[in-house]
């Protein structure tokens, strides 16, 4: 009877210590109720795009950027990473082919149906990480939006941000001029050198020019949608082919840093439901 009991025991122990896999569609059924408790009921929803990155780079780039992140935090910090997400704001980019941009309406339809059928299965806080710069406006936006009506989940977007210590050494090791530096140049085909260098063509990166044209000119104080056209018609904004593996390991290790910090607390918070709970509630008096 002791050995019996004792070897429950053991398999529970076992059972429980089990590694799991952090992606969704790499979970088994029998998984799922593991995931949710290790978890804390939280998933890491990557979204990414599809879209030219100068000459050198590959489509994907933003996508495989920010799912090489979660996957790294996830080592850290346990989390569910919800599977490949490409479905964002790239209507300034449609005059280049591999660009995939589905209608404005449709973008925000799909990710709120999205969270709405992550939430169905379990997951109470949807932590969002953004890998492509047209998209952080629709997020936030989108985020702002889920105050529209009560829902059992909370959506949570983290901006990694980098440290003094992070910000100094990459300051040091940046060859091209930072204020250009921007989509498919130097930091982002870095951290692309670093994560999957096999998909970057670096000698094709000065094939094209990244430079600024600034062809709308100055209107101050004013925000129309036609400036990165004006200023990056190639879709190229910075100086790729200076790029390297060491300065994207740096990036690399800081915005891992940054998520995982972000993502403990969203883990261990138990407020933001809390109020977004009492918030509807109110509003629930004040409309009978
Ligand atoms: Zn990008």
């Amino acid at each position: 009877m002791r050995l019996l009991v004792l070897l429950v025991l053991l398999f529970t122990v076992e059972t429980f210590s089990q590694e799991i896999p952090s992606r969704w569609d790499e979970l088994t059924a029998s998984d799922w109720p593991r995931a949710l408790e290790k978890s804390n009921r939280t998933i890491i929803l990557p979204i990414g795009i599809l879209e030219k990155h100068g000459p050198h780079a590959p489509m994907g780039s933003d996508l495989i950027r920010i799912r090489n992140l979660a996957k790294m935090a996830a080592e850290k910090e346990y989390a569910v990473i919800f599977p490949d997400y490409f479905y964002g704001q790239v209507n300034e980019a449609k005059h280049i082919q591999g660009t995939f941009s589905l209608p404005v309406n449709l973008t925000l339809e799909l990710l709120q149906a999205t969270c709405d059928e992550i939430a169905r299965n379990g997951f109470e806080k949807i932590f969002i990480i953004n890998g492509h710069g047209g998209n952080p406006q629709l997020l936030r936006y989108f985020v702002q939006t889920q105050m529209e009506k009560k829902r059992d989940y909370a959506v949570f977007f983290h901006t990694p941000e980098h440290n003094e210590v992070a910000r100094e050494k990459i300051a040091e090791m940046r060859k091209s001029d930072p204020a250009n530096d921007q989509h498919g140049g130097e930091a982002e085909t870095s951290v692309l050198l670093h994560m999957r260098p096999d998909l970057v063509q670096l000698e094709r990166a000065k094939n094209e020019s990244g430079k600024n044209l600034d062809r709308l000119g100055e209107l101050p104080n004013v925000y129309t949608a036609i400036w990165w056209y004006g200023s990056y018609p190639l879709h190229y904004a910075g100086e790729g082919g200076v790029a390297t593996k060491e300065l994207g390991k740096v990036i690399t290790d800081d915005n891992v840093r940054s998520i995982v910090e972000a993502l403990r607390a969203v883990k261990a918070d138990t407020t933001t439901l809390k109020l977004q709970n009492q918030y509807f509630e109110e509003v629930e008096r004040v409309s009978n």
